[in-house]
């Protein structure tokens, strides 16, 4: 085959985005499959998101992933959309395929892998959610998916929270509740897995943790935190205290990121080399 000096191009569309690492991430697993690829991370404000987007086809560009605060208005600029992301009303990656682009999300996939890769399985089991947003959506809908028997909302805004159990309760098998969230939360203790779905804790708020009776936490509970950064948070330390099990964030951030690399240039991505660049990327101890 002739030389070809064209990269082909992926990257992020986002504002804030300066402080997003999946570049690194990308770029370094690309250059271990010796694949001629570059990820870009490119500031798009709220706005600009439709010129944005021709600029994917214009450019003929593979790819791209969306960030606050794009993940659901790009929906009107797509061709196609998985069936989970239809769910969710949300996409994360998105994949152009000979000119159409179809949308993904990966971010509830991402999280179930990681949950899946310490032994835990969302089937059967009784999951609470804190928060109502974007990645709480995706969360939620792919652990419904993935056989959860009974979803618990808690939310700050009663709209958001209660538009989210209805969608669950709509839309897949598992059963869900809704909790307005205006006080200390208690958990229930049927609660099998917890999660922090909420911005709570991210750099450089590192000193915040959700509103929540830490003590109504129990050791029979896998607890995790969608914050990754600082992966060790003060509410899965919290949790840790009290003897539960906790899952941080950045393996949800790796298994997406892997997710998208397989989907973009369909080679298996480099998952360790990926999780060890960013651990280096935050300065963690291998
Ligand atoms: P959204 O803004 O869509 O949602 C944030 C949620 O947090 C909302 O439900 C919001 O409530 C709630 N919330 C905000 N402040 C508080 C508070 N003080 N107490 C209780 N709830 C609160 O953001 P996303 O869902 O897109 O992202 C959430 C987090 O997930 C971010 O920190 C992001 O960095 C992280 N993330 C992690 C990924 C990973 O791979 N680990 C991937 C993507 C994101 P309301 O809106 O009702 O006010």
């Amino acid at each position: 085959m002739e030389k070809s000096y064209r990269a082909e191009l992926v990257g992020a569309f986002g504002c804030p985005i300066d402080e997003n690492p999946t570049g690194v991430v990308e770029e370094a697993a690309f250059a271990d499959k010796g694949l001629n690829y570059r990820y870009l991370t490119v500031k798009v404000n709220d706005g600009d998101l439709e010129a944005a987007m021709n600029g994917v086809r214009a450019f003929n560009m593979r790819g791209i992933n969306l960030t606050i605060p794009h993940k659901v208005k790009v929906l009107q600029y797509l061709d196609e959309l998985s069936e989970a992301a239809e769910l969710i009303g949300a996409v994360n990656m998105v994949v152009n395929i000979n000119g159409k682009l179809w949308g993904e999300n990966t971010d509830g996939k991402g999280y179930l892998k990681s949950l899946n890769e310490v032994g835990v399985s969302p089937k059967g089991k009784n999951i609470m959610i804190l928060g109502a947003g974007g990645v709480a959506r995706a969360i939620s809908v792919e652990c419904a998916l993935a056989g959860a028997a009974h979803i618990t909302v808690a939310n700050i805004v009663r709209e958001q929270g209660e538009e989210l159990v209805n969608l669950i309760n709509r839309k897949t098998n598992a059963k869900a509740d809704f909790v307005f969230w205006d006080h200390p939360l208690e958990i229930d203790p049927a609660t099998d897995i917890l999660s922090n779905a909420t911005s709570v804790g991210l750099y450089p708020h590192v000193d915040q943790k959700p509103d929540i009776n830490y003590d109504t936490v129990t050791s029979h509970m896998v607890v995790t935190d969608v914050i990754f950064n600082d992966p060790n948070s003060l509410f899965l330390q919290e949790a840790r205290m009290r003897g539960a099990q906790t899952v941080n964030g950045l393996g949800m951030l790796v298994n997406q990121a892997a997710m998208n690399f397989k989907l973009w240039t369909g080679v298996d991505a480099p998952v360790e080399l990926m999780t060890k660049t960013l651990r280096d990327e935050f300065h963690l101890d291998a």
